[in-house]
């Protein structure tokens, strides 16, 4: 007899179906089939099979088993969870996990080359073809092209033997890691800190801990040496490494490769899909041992995945905000768990959620208060805007443009930090008073002065910049008010017009090989003064830097962000960390209109256990995380009138639980985006109510009907 086959679909459906087996076909649980759904065939993945032969109306039957690996069950369980916490269909997650899969697969590489045996006869024509030979060309024509003569005269050489056409396979093989490799041996706390790793991953299944250590105090050396250690005790031990924005992060990955000699696995959205193929069936086969990659790679179908490191843990880049929801952090230790892996999360900044975990002894917690070796951590100082202004229309202050002039004439390197991209955040109409947004979007249009467009950062939507006002048509009346990098770097290249000057956003660096190129720059000392957003703020080591200039401290505190002061306080900690990171000592600049805010002064005073127990205490007095659950639940439409009607709906069935306060409906801190309006609830909730389930029961109460959307975020990142 056949039996039930439940199938999960990558597509938004509540939750798997069920199929007939299909005859003389036996399947096992996370085999990849093709189901019918309506006229289609889908690609799904088994998740349960169970005896009988379903209910009144006969069950579809699956196509066929695919060929191709199967899921690994603690893959497919961490999907199904991942989708419960996020309270979203399990098909969201699931079509993460298959991207890979998806993709197309390396091709092989043909190639036309030189055989060694001499041609019968040589003409001008010959000898161009034979010169020309070996640089790749893959058909006769591309290289009949390439050595311009007609593909005849290539088709002679073949047919006589002195070229031949050879057809390299792709290396789908991924290099053993080398375990032996020498290392820079560690400094004592280093040492300690790794060993209490090792012990703890010796022990136990599932462990977590919690790597606080300065900027520069080394740990991306500590982590290292626990994959070695994992990968050592375990053959088939597979290490997941997450960085933040990983295009920006190459030297981490080459640092990784170079210690273990061979290039770990990549995983992000600059890989092109024939490698992200290639990665994706080389970690299901247990063959890629060390994979480092973006927060996407939770996802991949590990074999025996043992360790996963979350590097920069505090950083906003591991919340993914669209499509399936969810903050990697969080879901890093969801896996681990399920893997019975052990989970590091390393900064220097730590979130506060992961400071509880390990101040309650959920999280092992391990600390490094120096940087390694004789660098210091550099002075800061404030420079008070009230009482030194820039001149008019210019955004530096004498005393940071002093320090730049005097860093320069040593010949050491300076970092201006501003986190905006763009020349100038609003373009206002001095006529009308109008500021320019994107279309139905109620969000300023950035003025970008290198591509000469005003660009929308919340939809992507850009225009050209106009002549006149669109709202009034008043001619040159457009103001560029507030600075981003690019006109800091104008100013800079006016006050310092002999320095060489480089900009550092994600507008400059289109691409991995692009941010590398600048990093590689950058340490050789062929740029001065590196003008750059958060993009320059992670993980690089410059050691001729020795002066940060924060341009604007203040930028992330407006708002009413209740997480603001935190996430300045990372922000600025982490980019004034890169001064002084070898035996120079450094320095950091902050320019502030608020230099008694707690922020300036933690950083001052380079007291950051002060500063978080003040956060620490606010959040608890407010019942937020760490200390409460908080979600948020976005409603938009595109019609008002409906979108009210329904919050109001929405409003009346919000289920009565104890433990639970529903804030809401208000505008929701984007109210007005490609002409969808948005209004939000947020949910508090105490630690020991199951948040999730609580949303699903509400959003199972209520259907929005027509253009109306509800979409639920779990943590939301501001709040
Ligand atoms: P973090 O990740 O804590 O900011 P890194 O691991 O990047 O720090 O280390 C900072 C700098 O110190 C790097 O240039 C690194 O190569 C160097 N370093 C760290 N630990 C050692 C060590 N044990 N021996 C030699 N150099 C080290």
């Amino acid at each position: 007899m056949s039996r039930i086959a439940s199938v999960l679909l990558p597509l938004p459906l509540p939750e798997a179906f069920d199929y007939a087996e299909p005859e003389g076909v036996e399947l096992a649980v996370g085999d990849q089939v093709a189901a019918p759904l309506g006229p289609r065939l889908v690609r799904g993945v088994v998740t349960a099979l169970r005896e009988g032969a379903g209910g009144n109306r006969p069950l579809k039957v699956i196509e066929e088993r695919l060929d191709c690996p199967a899921l690994p069950p603690n893959t497919l369980e961490f999907v199904q969870w991942a989708a419960r916490y996020s309270v979203d269909a399990p098909g969201a997650p699931l079509a993460i996990a298959l991207r890979g899969m998806r993709a197309p697969r390396p091709r092989p590489q043909r190639r036309i080359e030189l055989t060694g045996k001499a041609p019968a006869r040589l003409t001008p024509a010959r000898e161009r073809v034979l010169a020309a030979a070996g640089q790749g060309a893959e058909t006769a024509a591309d290289l009949a092209r390439a050595a311009g003569v007609s593909a005849g005269v290539v088709k002679g050489l073949i047919d006589e033997g002195a070229l031949a056409v050879t057809v390299v396979e792709p290396e789908l093989a991924f290099p053993e890691p080398d375990l032996a490799r020498p290392a820079p041996p560690l400094n004592a706390s280093q040492a300690a800190a790794a060993d209490a790793l090792k012990t703890m991953t010796d022990e136990a299944g599932f462990c977590a801990a919690l790597l606080d250590g300065v900027t520069g105090s080394g740990k991306t050396e500590v982590y290292l040496e626990l994959v070695r250690h994992v990968l050592a005790k375990d053959p088939t031990a597979q290490a997941l490494i997450l960085l933040p924005e990983i295009a920006l992060t190459q030297a981490v990955i080459a640092r990784i490769g170079e210690r273990f000699g061979a290039p770990p696995g990549e995983w992000h959205s600059d890989v092109a899909p024939p490698a992200r193929r290639k990665v994706w069936e080389a970690v299901v086969a247990g063959d890629c041992r060390i994979v480092v990659g973006a927060r996407s790679a939770l996802f991949l179908p590990f074999a025996n995945l043992k360790l996963v490191v979350v590097d920069e843990e505090h950083d906003a880049s591991y919340k993914q905000e669209e499509g399936f929801i969810y903050q990697g952090r969080d879901l890093a230790v969801l896996r681990a768990r399920i893997e019975g892996a052990a989970v590091l999360l390393a900064s220097a900044t730590p979130s506060l959620e992961s400071l509880r975990n390990a101040e309650t002894g959920r999280y092992r917690w391990l600390r490094l208060a120096a940087r390694h070796g004789t660098a210091q951590l550099p002075d800061i100082d404030l420079i008070d805007l009230r009482e030194t202004p820039p001149q008019s229309g210019r955004w530096l202050a004498q005393p940071l443009v002093k320090a730049v002039g005097e860093t320069l004439a040593r010949g050491e390197q300076t970092l201006l930090f501003l986190n905006r991209r763009g020349y100038a955040p609003l373009v206002l109409c001095r006529a009308c008073g109008e500021r320019l947004c994107a279309p139905d979007t109620d969000s300023w249009l950035v003025e970008h002065r290198y591509s000469g467009r005003l660009v929308c950062h919340l939809t992507g939507y850009s225009m050209p910049k106009p002549e006149r006002c669109p709202h009034c048509g008043a001619k040159d009346s457009l103001a560029s008010i507030g600075p981003g990098v690019e006109r800091v770097e104008e100013e800079a290249r006016h006050l310092f017009p002999e320095a060489r000057i480089a900009v550092f956003s994600s507008d400059t660096l289109f691409d991995a090989r692009e941010a590398r190129r600048m990093v590689e720059a950058m340490e050789r000392g062929e740029i001065d003064i590196l003008v750059a957003t958060q993009a320059a703020a992670k993980g690089h080591n410059f050691p001729n830097l020795t002066l940060v200039g924060v341009v604007d401290a203040d930028l992330g505190l407006r708002g009413g962000d209740l997480r603001a002061g935190e996430r300045t306080y990372q922000l600025l900690a982490q980019a004034t960390g890169r001064a002084g990171r070898r035996d120079r000592p450094g320095r950091a600049m902050l320019q502030t209109y608020a230099p008694e805010h707690p922020v300036m002064q933690a950083l001052k005073a380079q007291d950051r256990d002060a500063f978080i127990a003040a956060e620490m205490e606010g959040r608890m007095f407010a019942g937020l995380p760490p200390f409460g659950r908080l979600g948020a639940v976005i409603v938009s439409g595109e019609d008002p009138r409906s979108l009210e009607a329904f919050v109001k709906d929405m409003a009346a069935a919000a289920p009565n639980a104890e433990g639970v306060d529903v804030y809401g409906p208000a505008d929701a801190p984007l109210s007005l985006v490609r002409g969808r309006r948005r209004k939000r609830f947020l949910v508090r909730a105490e630690r020991n109510v199951d948040l999730s389930a609580y949303l699903a029961t509400w959003r199972a109460r209520v259907k929005p009907t027509g253009s109306l959307r509800v979409v639920i975020d779990v943590d939301p990142y501001s709040f």
